[in-house]
């Protein structure tokens, strides 16, 4: 299944697909590069709710994680290594965006049965509070791992980003405001968890030249957008592309193993 559909920078490729689903909804699009999945609530998406799109189940988790370890020619990689040596061939990363407890208690479990290195990005002032940003617009309350639950996701293996202090739009920000989101965050997380924050992530996907810039002068090596995309050797390390992670009915993923 392709869904067509435009990032909300408006600069994703027309013929690209903007959600995962299944490997065959990139696959004719992915020679070779960088796939990064976004993933945001593990758990059974609430009815009725505006941002079920946001969930997928662990089942499904662990269905889309089995499917890519199946194809010999897929590679699971790190922001950190893919970026770093460029590789040729086709590589995974699984981001989480928020580091809600759901991810801990439901998403954690499949990651390591799987094998999987995954990285969720924190938002640094709501660590063990939850989803203030989006309660303002109706949402359920969902928590966010504390401090003791994401040293055990680190201790587990993988890894964490900073997605800001609070989760508000960089670009509609002062100049010292977005500057404070963005270093304080990276301070923050490197003072509790005494490991250098090598990655961010710009809540809603908002970014301009100028925040880019910031994030790269803050010492981080990769940033992540909302732009739908595969990212190749010459993708700027700060504008990297994700592919929204969906759920999938459970009767169209029958119909597709038939
Ligand atoms: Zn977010």
């Amino acid at each position: 299944m392709v869904l067509l559909g435009s990032s909300r920078e408006g600069k994703s490729l027309k013929t690209s697909p903007s959600h995962y689903v299944q490997l065959q909804s990139v696959e004719d699009s992915w020679p070779e590069g960088l796939l990064v999945l976004m993933y945001h609530l593990v758990g059974v998406p609430p009815l009725f709710h505006r941002l079920r799109g946001l969930y997928v189940t662990p089942r499904h988790l662990a269905w889309q994680l089995r499917e890519l370890q199946a194809t010999p020619d897929i590679h699971f990689s790190t922001l950190g290594e893919w970026n770093r040596l460029r590789p040729s061939g086709r590589h995974v990363e699984i981001t989480f965006d928020d580091a809600y407890r759901n991810l801990f208690v439901n998403g954690l479990p499949v990651l390591q049965k799987a094998g999987v290195r995954a990285i969720t990005y924190v938002v640094t002032s709501l660590i063990g509070k939850s989803n203030e940003w989006d309660q303002v617009g109706g949402a359920r309350r969902e928590p966010l791992m504390d401090r003791t639950q994401l040293a055990e996701w680190i201790a587990a293996g993988h890894e964490i980003g900073s997605h800001g202090l609070t989760h508000r739009s960089l670009t509609a920000l002062s100049r010292d405001e977005a500057r404070q989101e963005i270093t304080d965050s990276k301070h923050r997380l490197e003072d509790f968890f005494g490991q250098p924050i090598r990655h961010f992530c710009y809540p809603y996907g908002d970014w301009n030249e100028a925040i880019r810039d910031m994030v790269q002068e803050a010492g981080y090596e990769t940033a992540t957008s909302t732009i739908a995309g595969l990212n190749i050797a010459t993708t700027d390390a700060f504008a990297l592309r994700r592919f929204l992670a969906r759920h999938q009915r459970p009767y169209l993923a029958a119909l597709t193993r038939l």
